[in-house]
Parts: C-alpha cells; sequence; structure tokens
C-alpha cells in the first residue's frame, strides 16, 4: 500500500493515522519525540527535527504525499519536500497561517472582517498606534497557541511592558472586542477546487484553550451562513488544498474572522463520531487525491476537552461518570505526562435532540471536574 507522511506527531497527526490506516495506507511519521502519539502508532516513526535533511530525504523517498498537522513546521521543509513530492497544503499557504500578521494582512487584504489591528515590529511602534484600539490584545505573530505569548493590555505602557516580556518579537496588537459567542468551521478543499464544508461549530474557550465545541452551533442561521462562506472565500484565495480550520468571533452581531489553522481542527473533533466522513479522513482523502467524502452530520453532538488538570495529583479521572453515558464517545491521546492545559483527550456526546445533548455533555464534564 501507499504510504503517507505526516509532520508533526501529536493527537492531530494520531487520528490521521488511525483514519489512513482505515483507508489502507501506511504512514509515515516526522516528530522529535520519541513518544509521541502519532509516532507510536506509524507505520514509519521518523524521530528527528523538522529540519534535519536526512530525515526529510527519507520521507520523500518513502511517501506518496505528505501533510502536517501543525502549523509551525518550518516552510523551507515543505518547500523541500514539494520538490520531489506532492505536500498539501502548500508552504505557501501554511507560511500566512503560522504568522499573524501575515495572516491578519491576508484577511485585510482579501477584504474579509477582522478585527481592528495594528502591527507592532518595535516598541517605537506601540505610541503610534491608533489609541482606540484599547482596552486590547497584544499577540506574538509567531508560536503562540491555546492563549500562550498574548496579554490583555489596557494602554499604551501596558503595551510596551507586555511587549518587552515578550522579547521584544513582533506582535499584532488587536482591539479587546465584546464577544457574544465564537464559531468555527472545517472544511476540505481537493485539487480541483471542490469544496466540503463541516456544519459550523459553537465554541467555549477556558483560559484561552477550547474547552467545549456544540455543533451545528445554536444562535443567528445567517451567521451559520456567512461564516461558511467565509471560510470558502480563505481557501479559494489561499488555492487551498487539504483541510482548514477557520476561527471567528461573533462580536455585537457582527462575524469577523479571528485566525486559521492549516490542518485539522480541535472544534472538528466532534466530526470523528457525529459526521459521515471525519476532518482526518477528508485531510487522507484530500491528500490522496480522492474524492472527498460527504461532510453531513448525522447527529447533534458537544465535544468537551480534557486537560491534564483534571488528573488530580497525578490520579486518573474518574471515567466510569463518562462510560456512564450511552451516547458518549471517549478519545485519549495515550500521552503519558498530564501536565495543567495540556491536551489529554477529548469526549464527544452524541444522540438524537441537540439540547439533551448538551445537558449530559455539560454534567459529565462537571463531574470530571473540568475547569475546577
Ligand atoms: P488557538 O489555540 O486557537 O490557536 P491562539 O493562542 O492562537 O489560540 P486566539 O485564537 O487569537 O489565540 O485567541 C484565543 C482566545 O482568546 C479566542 O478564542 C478568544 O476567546 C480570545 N480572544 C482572542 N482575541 C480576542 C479579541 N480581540 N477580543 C476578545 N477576545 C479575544
Ligand atoms: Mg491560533
Ligand atoms: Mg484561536
Amino acid at each position: 500500500p501507499a504510504m503517507l507522511g505526516m509532520l508533526g506527531g501529536g493527537q492531530l497527526g494520531r487520528f490521521f493515522v488511525i483514519a489512513a490506516h482505515e483507508m489502507g495506507y501506511k504512514v509515515a511519521v516526522l516528530d522529535p519525540d520519541r513518544n509521541s502519539p502519532a509516532g507510536k502508532i506509524a507505520d514509519v516513526h521518523l524521530c528527528a527535527a523538522y529540519d534535519d535533511e536526512a530525515a526529510l530525504r527519507s520521507m520523500a523517498e518513502q511517501c506518496a504525499a505528505i501533510t502536517t498537522e501543525f502549523e509551525n513546521v518550518p516552510a523551507a521543509t515543505l518547500e523541500f519536500l514539494a520538490q520531489h513530492r506532492t505536500v498539501r497544503p502548500a508552504a505557501s499557504a501554511v507560511a500566512i497561517a503560522q504568522n499573524r500578521v501575515a495572516e491578519k494582512n491576508f484577511f485585510r487584504d482579501a477584504g474579509l472582517p477582522v478585527a481592528p489591528y495594528a502591527v507592532i515590529q518595535q516598541a517605537a511602534d506601540i505610541p503610534g498606534a491608533d489609541s482606540g484600539l484599547y482596552p486590547a490584545i497584544l499577540k506574538v505573530a509567531r508560536f503562540g497557541y491555546d492563549g500562550k505569548g498574548q496579554a490583555r493590555v489596557a494602554n499604551v505602557e501596558e503595551a510596551r511592558a507586555a511587549f518587552e516580556k515578550f522579547g521584544a518579537e513582533i506582535c499584532v496588537l488587536e482591539r479587546m472586542l465584546k464577544l457574544d459567542y465564537e464559531v468555527s468551521l472545517v472544511l476540505a478543499r481537493d485539487a480541483d477546487g471542490q469544496v466540503a464544508a463541516f456544519p459550523v461549530a459553537e465554541n467555549a474557550h477556558l483560559n484561552g484553550i477550547l474547552d467545549v465545541s456544540i455543533a451545528p452551533a445554536r444562535g443567528d442561521e445567517t451567521i451559520r451562513e456567512q461564516a461558511r462562506a467565509l471560510a470558502v472565500e480563505v481557501a479559494k484565495k489561499l488555492n487551498y488544498v487539504g483541510v482548514l480550520g477557520v476561527e471567528f468571533f461573533v462580536s455585537e452581531g457582527q462575524l469577523l474572522v479571528n485566525e486559521m489553522a492549516p490542518r485539522p481542527h480541535n472544534s472538528g473533533h466532534y466530526t470523528i463520531d457525529a459526521c459521515v466522513t471525519n476532518q482526518f479522513e477528508q485531510q487522507v482523502r484530500a491528500l490522496a487525491g480522492l474524492p472527498l467524502g460527504d461532510a453531513r452530520q448525522h447527529s447533534p453532538a458537544v465535544m468537551v476537552n480534557l486537560l491534564g488538570d483534571i488528573w488530580k495529583n497525578g490520579a486518573e479521572p474518574a471515567w466510569d461518570i463518562a462510560f456512564a453515558e450511552p451516547g458518549l464517545k471517549m478519545h485519549l491521546y495515550g500521552k503519558h505526562e498530564a501536565r495543567p492545559g495540556r491536551k489529554m483527550g477529548h469526549f464527544t456526546v452524541i444522540g438524537e435532540r441537540a439540547e439533551a445533548v448538551l445537558s449530559e455533555a455539560m454534567q459529565v464534564r462537571d463531574q470530571l471536574g473540568v475547569g475546577k
């Protein structure tokens, strides 16, 4: 069988390996961590840095096509691999998604609605930024995730202090919005430009980390339609091939694009249990050049993230509470060390009625001690 390549060995890579195996493909995973969730179940685990030329050569030799599970893979790595093999998504799209300045400028130049922002290259740019941005959030342009590399700043002084604290890295200074709620959409786009979009999810965050996703999103139907149209436009403008996640704010009734991920998205995990085709199978399909699967959702779903925090004093959470719920599907990622804030797994509750699914999921979430 053909071998597919995956850059990164985290839980997203692991779900990709599972989907690929189910479809008869082998997978080679590149990840420097010997114990990475995807590396452990891959057919080939290249245990090396992402810019290790020997490992990249080996991957290019063995794999028919290569993708990524995280946006911070060096653009040079993707470009190198693309000289020898099909790489999806393209390095150019990943380069935009991995840099908040490039990303925001791309959205703005494409005419998409975004929160007002200024680019801060150096401390001297801070006093010159529009004072209407405050209260604001300062976000580092690179390597931020789960709200890391972000600071809420009330004024120029605080922005300066936060900028220095981040090591004077290039940042985006963004207006702090009044959020009604947040939504996201995952789609797959194939090489012919066909798009299969999953239903919009409604997302709640805790300490900057995704906590709960409700799918389909509640609220205004026009918001869901707009989110879909905007995400499709983003994919088209990038000439994107693969799976793309787009995050949105709904602020005072208005939909704004927040950021994108050039890969399956945590808020799309509900598709594993609630859709005809899940986001990882779509990633395999788009990569292997197969037609995209049916993205239809067959059951209302609520996904809850399980962070290391619920392993109190290292003790295993009371899983029997979760397994007592017949509509609950558990997904643990096989990580050995449960650190606070670390994504260890998630569960999804599906059922016939959206309201019942939500209350069941929230009850189990509460009983497992999530957020406490
Ligand atoms: P991710 O893990 O999704 O990649 P991230 O670290 O890249 O997260 P963002 O998505 O920019 O960060 O922000 C994390 C969360 O912080 C958002 O989902 C939202 O809840 C809140 N947030 C970010 N920017 C703003 C804003 N301008 N106004 C209000 N809330 C915001
Ligand atoms: Mg992000
Ligand atoms: Mg985000």
